[in-house]
């Protein structure tokens, strides 16, 4: 496997990164997760703007877009896979203990691993942890995932793939690594980004194609939805069959499944949507 480190394409087994590295000693790091297809990322352009309002957001250097294009295509082009999760990673660099990041600039990363196509229906739990809706991080794709972590591995002790947060004012928020969709009264709503929740590249799509409302929505609206839908990157359009308790139906829902067949036509059609 070949991936990308500061400028060259090289080995993964043998390429290293700086123990005193920001990114992993205090998680002063951004990233984007993409899918790559037959060699190609999806949306490459939004994750790529993306990536540069998270490190501003953390007060990284801009990272210049045209090498980190480069370097995805480079660690594509080196490592062939029908359909594979491209991950960028963009850290403050490393300096020795004590003393201020960045010292050497920052480190980018590129890497590659080859993925399997998700199921089309999944199950769900809340968590009782909230998500802060007016941090400092908010909205910004760092590499400080460790609530995420948690969060998921309890959705995975109960059968669940993915934990579902509420805000501080116990508004529906967003899932570890992914957005949130309701149906109420046959009509498809999701939480805005002022709730505290990720600008999800798969739910600005989403939101554009079906219509999609954005609405403050309380946590107990899970308890009620006709139909619930998950959006992100690997998940593309993903049916929520199960929530905590609660059973909705075996298959996608008519809403989730016409979203669904949106989704994949129109980004099939266009595979870089600006
Ligand atoms: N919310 C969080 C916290 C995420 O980490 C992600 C994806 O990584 C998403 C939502 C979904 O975003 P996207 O559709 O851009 O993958």
């Amino acid at each position: 496997m070949k991936i990308w480190l500061d400028g060259e394409l090289r080995d993964a087994d043998s390429a290293r990164v700086s123990v005193f590295d920001h990114g992993l000693t205090v998680g002063d790091g951004v990233f984007e997760t993409l899918k790559a297809e037959d060699g190609r990322a999806f949306a490459l352009t939004r994750h790529l703007h993306r990536l540069t309002a998270s490190a501003r957001g953390l007060g990284l250097p801009d990272p210049d877009e045209d090498e980190v294009r480069r370097a995805c295509d480079a660690v594509l082009a080196a490592n062939p896979v029908p359909l594979g999760r491209l991950r960028i990673t963009y850290t403050g660099g490393h300096s020795p203990l004590g003393s201020d990041r960045g010292e050497a600039g920052p480190t980018l990363v590129v890497a590659l691993g080859e993925t399997a196509r998700r199921p089309d229906t999944t199950a769900t739990i809340t968590v009782p942890w909230t998500r802060n809706e007016r941090g400092a991080l908010t909205g910004l794709k760092t590499t400080s995932y460790a609530e995420n972590v948690v969060a998921l591995a309890r959705a995975r002790q109960q059968g669940a793939s993915e934990a579902l947060f509420a805000n501080t004012v116990g508004q529906l928020c967003e899932g570890t690594g992914s957005n949130v969709f309701v149906v109420l009264d046959g009509e498809l709503h999701t939480p805005p980004v002022e709730s505290g929740c990720l600008a999800g590249i798969t739910r600005a799509l989403t939101v554009e194609w079906t219509g999609a409302k954005e609405t403050d929505l309380p946590l107990d609206v899970l308890e009620r939805a006709e139909e619930i839908f998950l959006t992100s990157t690997l998940r593309d359009v993903q049916a929520v069959t199960r929530n905590d308790g609660r059973q909705l139906g075996d298959g996608p829902g008519p809403v989730t499944a016409k979203a669904m067949r949106i989704f994949a036509e129109r980004a099939a059609a266009d595979f870089d949507p600006r």
